[in-house]
């Protein structure tokens, strides 16, 4: 599920009830020109929005006429368009969840089709009465096509999640040894922050890393780009598009430079998951889980090839991936 996505469609279903209120009102108190602007401005949105998406026609169609008939005055305030309303209001509704079911289904990588692979469920008791909660906290998705894993859905209030946990110094000099293989000491992009132990690491072992968030990497402009022979990020947080992440960070690579990235490792936690008899994960939650089948197909999807990978960890495991442009 690309997060993006899924809060610009709660955006649009929030837009859908306040278009309503807004022409409610305007069929109440009928002289009201900024109200009867803003009104028609969110149904123009909602028609660009849902264009995008691909929605259904006749929905796109309704949303249009709403605005153009809202814009004109050309109606009356009747029962007969009260009626037009709802009806407009309901099947755009409707739409929109049809939208986000196919959202949810619609693996972030490849765009494939996702299937139910693993849900977590949160049981709860209360003292008092005989209640209890029961349901899914976190369901996690496989695509059909590419084999990656993603996140669908994660109930965070219900979660008492822990942040996530610094490497231990032992596997930063690890890691950096793996990258002195392909590059030892010179300059490195530091996707990340200079606090970090890693980036600490990483000068000791004679590279000059450069650090630079996720955000300034992602929007600085295609000519101010340095090319780089190594480009490391840090920690990829949850809920970000890996995809785009992963594309961005390839565009500082020189030709024959190396990518370092690393994410949790699926199999390996639903091992932890059926030997402990834990009910869910309290750990840090990422939106693509990695497995070794899936980190090839998200390289190819950003236009990468891996070098080399490793599994690493053995609480909660991850898979570490160094990967080059693609020839
Ligand atoms: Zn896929």
């Amino acid at each position: 599920m690309a997060t993006g996505r899924m809060n610009q469609l709660l955006v649009m279903v929030n837009l859908c009830s306040s278009v309503v209120e807004g022409i409610e009102h305007l069929m109440a108190f009928k002289e009201n020109d900024r109200l009867k602007e803003d009104t028609v401005t969110g149904l123009l949105t909602l028609e660009e929005s849902l264009k995008g998406f691909m929605a259904d026609k006749s929905v796109i169609h309704e949303t249009k006429w709403m605005a153009q008939v809202i814009k004109t005055r050309l109606f009356v305030y009747d029962q007969e368009f009260k009626n037009r309303l709802y009806r407009w209001y309901f099947s755009a509704l409707k739409e929109l969840r049809n939208l986000m079911t196919a959202e949810v289904e619609r693996c972030p990588v490849c765009s494939g089709k996702g299937e139910t692979h693993y849900g977590a469920v949160l049981y709860m008791e209360d003292e008092d009465a005989d209640q209890y909660v029961l349901e899914p906290v976190r369901v996690f998705m496989k695509c059909r096509d590419c084999g990656n894993y993603y996140l669908a859905r994660e109930e965070s209030r219900l979660v008492n999640r822990k942040k996530g946990t610094n490497r231990t110094k032992v596997r930063c000099e690890r890691l950096l040894a793996d990258i002195g293989e392909f590059a030892a000491g010179g300059t490195m992009l530091f996707i990340g922050e200079e606090r970090s132990p890693l980036y600490k690491e990483a000068r000791k072992a004679g590279y000059h890393p450069q650090a630079m968030s996720l955000e300034e990497a992602g929007g600085q402009i295609e000519g101010d780009k340095k090319a780089y022979r190594i480009v490391l990020i840090d920690r990829i947080s949850r809920t970000q598009d890996l995809k785009l992440i992963l594309t961005q960070a390839a565009e500082y690579l020189a030709e024959d430079g190396i990518l370092w990235f690393d994410g949790p490792d699926l199999d390996k936690s639903i091992k932890n998951l059926e030997k402990k008899g834990a009910s869910m994960w309290k750990g840090e939650v990422a939106e693509v889980c990695m497995t070794d089948r899936g980190i090839d197909a998200l390289a190819e999807k950003c236009g990468l090839s891996i070098r080399s990978y490793r599994h690493v960890g053995t609480a909660s495991g991850r898979i570490e991936v160094i990967a080059q442009k693609k020839e």
